[in-house]
């Protein structure tokens, strides 16, 4: 075969039909097909064909769950206590991102009612550094478990994270322990935790109180674990499972009660508020 006649497949870009320039519209990154912003912002960022969740920031969990609420403790800020600087500077990063998230750290927190019952609300912000565990996101959450056993009132936390802050090095391990012993007390007192993980929710997060819920809830298909897959596989030299980590696996195998999709989450939620309110006050 001549040379000018072999096809020469190194050069030619194939692009998908379906591959569309960001605005308007968006491809739906499980099924494909084409999605309206303005229409997957309406079902709270679900696939319109197939239900497939795209993440959701905090505020787009308050607009899902909440009557009306307000935010707490706006004004706590990481020190950077180890002063640490690796590929770039914690302190340098936390200035970037604070910026962008009005110095909210990688968890939000808010009180007020669902279907005029009182919840208190702490959301995981993933676009916050991975929404790491720090001394911050510790802190907050800490105020959060008094702030609802002070008044008797439920406590949901919304999960979204990598794990612990290694930036923050053994001080972030530490919010393990601080809000684990936190929540012992809480629970000792009758209260009600009921934790919602979302994808992913990996590491520290899941070793604490992702996995320390009196009712534990998985948005569909989550990445939920402690340590990530291909770690796992280099460790126990075998292929792992299909559709291991994620929330329909951890079902069928009891790490979790029960997956949620959104537009059932804020029914779901204030059912479970109501039943073990009636519960506590039977008691
Ligand atoms: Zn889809």
């Amino acid at each position: 075969m001549p040379e000018w006649f072999r096809r020469k497949t190194n050069k030619i870009n194939t692009t998908s039909k379906k591959d569309i320039r960001e605005g308007a519209w968006l491809k739906c990154s499980n099924c494909g097909n084409v999605l309206s912003r303005r229409i997957l912002d309406e079902k709270f960022n679900c696939c319109s064909s197939c239900n497939f969740h795209f993440k959701m920031n905090p505020d787009q969990y308050v607009e899902l769950l909440f009557d009306k609420s307000k935010e707490l403790w706006l004004d706590i800020e990481s020190q950077d206590p180890l002063n640490f600087i690796a590929s770039k500077s914690y302190k340098e990063q936390l200035e970037k991102y604070n910026e962008s998230s009005n110095g909210t750290d990688a968890v939000r927190i808010f009180s007020g009612k669902i279907k005029n019952l009182e919840m208190t609300l702490c959301v995981m912000d993933f676009s916050f550094i991975g929404g790491s565990m720090g001394s911050v996101v510790g802190e907050k959450i800490s105020r959060a478990i008094t702030l609802s056993q002070d008044k008797s009132i439920p406590l949901v936390i919304i999960c979204s994270s990598g794990g612990a802050r290694m930036q923050e090095g053994a001080i972030s391990l530490m919010q393990l322990a601080k809000i684990c012993s936190k929540l012992s007390e809480f629970s000792s007192k009758s209260n009600l935790l009921i934790t919602i993980l979302t994808d992913p929710t990996m590491g520290g997060t899941t070793a604490s109180y992702a996995m320390l819920g009196d009712v534990i809830i998985a948005e569909p298909n989550a990445l939920i674990g402690f340590a990530g897959q291909r770690v796992i596989k280099q460790t126990i030299g075998e292929e792992l499972p299909e559709g291991f980590q994620r929330a329909e696996f951890l079902k069928k195998h009891g790490f979790i009660d029960e997956i949620i999709s959104r537009d059932k989450m804020k029914e779901t939620l204030s059912n479970l508020i109501k039943f073990f309110n009636k519960k506590r006050t039977a008691n």
